[in-house]
């Protein structure tokens, strides 16, 4: 019989270590593959306990090292997307010509080691406006899946900022670049990027909001556990599943890592949940999933995608 639920997606940013220090102003360190050497087989163990794929955003960089994971996934049934080439913080000031390595570049690169076509970006920080969507448009991609649609993004912003090392640098006022209030009032349902930004691109962008709750526009999204009651972040994920809109669940390979037993970078303390022991992260994590996949139909961005367009 056919599943009739609505979907859910479960997508996975695969930010590295060295990646997230850097958007904390920290630069000093070189290329770290302790996510994809701990946390992503985690992660893929765990999606396969509860018998769902996945949505993993690469960063592009490592696509060539990493050419064997990324097969690794596709073959168990898991969608490769871009997370741009190098990470580069903030990306929507970007010029035109590293913005084209980062969005053309990454496409290219990333399934040229996975062997398959990628039609999917995710900014880093969520950092899109016209002008990057017309690029991610122009440059193949069939969906887009930064937009962020919350006023939250706007106090989780001031949190990072108290974060981050060398406040009064450029890098650091550079966390307040995007239009956060742009994204708080965007659609927050999947939708047909605006025609301007599709004008560029010859099969259309759709859009996959991350989650929010329907009024209050709460994020249905991981990091947000970290700073709220748990009773407060399982009422919004109930809430958003009696909506019946799409589930589009946003979380990170950092969500699996533990700063003590795995021997990551001590600074990476700062970061949302890492003075967590990885067994209560483990469990949080599976049990906002399984909570979502016990009510939905969970799918990659590719197969919404084509729901989408039928
Ligand atoms: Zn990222």
């Amino acid at each position: 019989m056919t599943d009739t639920r609505q979907f859910a997606v479960f997508s996975c940013d695969l930010d590295t270590v060295d990646r997230h220090l850097q958007g904390y102003g920290i630069d000093d360190l070189p290329a770290c593959d302790r996510i994809y050497r701990t946390a992503v087989p985690r992660l893929l163990e765990l999606l396969d306990e509860l018998r769902v794929p996945g949505v993993f955003f690469f960063i592009a960089r490592d696509a060539e090292r990493e050419a064997p994971l990324l097969r690794q996934m596709i073959a168990a049934g898991h969608e490769v997307g871009s997370h741009s080439m190098t990470h580069p913080q903030p990306f929507r000031t970007l010029a035109d010509a590293a913005l084209t390595d980062e969005i053309d570049g990454s496409r290219a690169r990333l399934a040229a080691a996975s062997g398959s076509e990628v039609i999917g970006f995710r900014a880093p920080a969520w950092d899109v406006d016209d002008r990057v969507l017309g690029r991610i448009a122009a440059a193949g991609y069939r969906y887009d899946a930064s937009v962020f649609p919350t006023p939250v993004l706007i106090a989780s912003r001031l949190s990072a900022y108290r974060r981050s090392v060398n406040k009064g640098s450029l890098r650091g006022r550079a966390i307040f670049s995007m239009d956060l209030i742009g994204h708080a009032f965007a659609p927050a349902v999947p939708h047909q990027a605006s025609a301007a930004t599709n004008a560029t691109g010859a099969r259309g962008l759709v859009e996959f909001p991350i989650s929010v709750t329907r009024w209050l526009r709460l994020p249905v999204y991981h990091t947000f556990q970290y700073f709220v009651p748990p009773r407060l972040f399982a009422r919004g994920v109930r809430a958003l599943l009696r909506s019946g809109r799409p589930v589009c669940y946003e979380f990170h390979a950092a969500d699996l890592l533990d700063l003590a037993a795995d021997d990551v970078d001590p600074r990476m303390e700062r970061h949302p949940g890492m003075r967590l022991p990885l067994e209560r992260k483990r469990a949080l994590l599976k049990d906002t999933l399984a909570a979502i996949a016990r009510e939905r139909r969970v799918v990659t961005y590719r197969h919404a995608l084509e729901e989408c367009l039928q």
